[in-house]
């Protein structure tokens, strides 16, 4: 039976940092990927924040362009233009991104493989032990002394393995389309478009563009008729074919265990208000990096050992994930009339200062505040800002 200090399941931005720090720090590491490449298919519009490659010491190789103005479009197709005083996000190719952090999981001694899918493990006094099924459909085992669940979006471990999975998810759709208009981000919001949630159209090199949405229901049909309908005109055409994926929402009780961790959106790690998961997870890969070395010094691996990440990655992200998740299920209740009011007020009222003031590409709930005070003579979201008393407090 083949050995490792730890195995990562899942090939994706987080699980692949969380291996290039273990490896690097001399731990002998494991990444088993479904799929036959890394990054292949993945269904992302590839926006990071611009602090990211900074933040992580990652190489802007894979970046196909930079966002500093977005265009927003109402019910009623009243458009507002934004520019912040500065780009404040890129858009990266997500083969390529993910290709990146393989090459420097692989580079710090990580074995990344591919075409193996996990789909078992248990934990034993000695270790986990991992099934690993091959494309050739043979089945194998592996052995380690620590689990990494980085599966993204299947939670299938996490419900073997007594951790939890996300009670809510919203759907998200996308397709990579001939758009010769799209220079700038657009983002299209009302109930006919995307109910619940918002549409976007982001450049995607020349004349092309990443055209999606999230939504509860329906995403594909949702994303043809949006294409059809609202971007419309013969020359925006899809190029490919329409790719669906839930995205994970809201703050999950249990990320870790016996000898086993979550990390990514395999832990509920995502931005509750966009879908965006990219940025948290690296985040988060590094809190379960020193987690798991402290774990390996004293080898000690129990769910108590363990529970020191869960503490971190909380006092991190929970007030981000809970607001925004509240947030967002109250907007979704907004009339398209309502949204249209909005739209008036950004354009004659104050909102942008606010908004140039206080965003922030990773962390929303500060604007969410600042926009909900400013709002609060309208009864709606004074009522949205009772509820979120408790958070604002803190
Ligand atoms: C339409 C859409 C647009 C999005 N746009 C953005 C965006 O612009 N910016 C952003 O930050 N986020 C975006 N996201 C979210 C983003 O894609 C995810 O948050 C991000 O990929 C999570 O990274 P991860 O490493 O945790 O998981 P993933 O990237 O999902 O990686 C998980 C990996 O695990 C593998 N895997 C799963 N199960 C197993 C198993 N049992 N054994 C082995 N391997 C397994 C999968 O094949 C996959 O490669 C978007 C999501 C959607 C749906």
């Amino acid at each position: 039976m083949r050995t490792a200090d730890v195995i990562v399941a899942g090939a994706g931005p987080s699980g692949l940092r969380v291996a290039a720090r273990l490896a690097a720090a001399g731990l002998e590491v494991r990444v088993l990927e479904r799929k036959a490449r890394v990054g292949e298919a993945v269904v992302c519009t590839g926006i990071v924040g611009r602090e990211v490659f900074g933040a992580f010491g990652l190489d802007r190789g894979a970046v196909v362009g930079e966002m500093q103005t977005v265009r927003l479009v109402s019910p009623r197709e009243t458009e507002f233009v934004y520019t912040h005083p500065r780009p404040f996000a890129c858009i990266v190719d997500r083969e390529r991104f993910d290709g990146g952090l393989a090459e420097a999981a692989a580079a710090a001694g990580a074995v990344v493989v591919c075409g193996a899918r996990v789909e078992g493990a248990a934990a034993g006094p000695g270790g986990v032990e991992v099934a690993v099924r091959h494309r050739d459909g043979g089945l194998e085992r592996e052995r380690a002394k620590l689990l990494v669940l980085a599966t993204g979006v299947d939670f299938a471990l996490q419900k073997r393995l007594g951790l939890s999975a996300p009670a809510d998810f919203l759907m998200g759709a996308q397709v990579e389309c001939a758009h010769p208009g799209a220079a700038t981000a657009a983002l299209y919001f009302g109930r006919e478009v995307a109910p619940g949630a918002f549409a976007w159209s982001v450049p995607a090199g020349p004349g092309r563009a990443r055209v999606g949405l999230l939504t509860r229901k329906d995403p594909k049909a949702r994303l043809r008729a949006f294409v059809d309908r609202s971007l419309g005109g013969p020359s925006v055409r899809e190029e490919g074919p329409v790719r669906v994926r839930p995205v994970a929402q809201g703050l999950l009780p249990r990320t870790c265990g016996d000898r086993v961790l979550a990390v990514g959106e395999a832990a509920g790690q995502t931005k509750t208000t966009t879908g965006g998961g990219i940025s948290y997870g690296l985040a988060c890969a590094d809190l379960a990096a020193g987690t798991a070395l402290d774990c390996f010094r004293r080898a000690a691996f129990g769910p108590a050992d363990l529970a020191a990440y869960e503490r971190r990655w909380k006092e991190l992200l929970s007030r981000e994930i809970l607001v925004g998740q509240l947030t967002r299920r109250m907007c979704a209740r907004l009339s398209d009339g309502r949204i249209e009011s909005l739209f008036e007020l950004a354009r004659t009222d104050g909102l942008v200062p606010i908004i140039r003031a206080t965003a922030d590409f990773d962390r929303h709930s500060d604007l969410i505040f600042a926009l909900l005070r400013r709002l609060s003579f309208m009864s709606f979201f004074r009522d949205v800002r009772d509820r979120l008393g408790p958070f604002c407090a803190s």
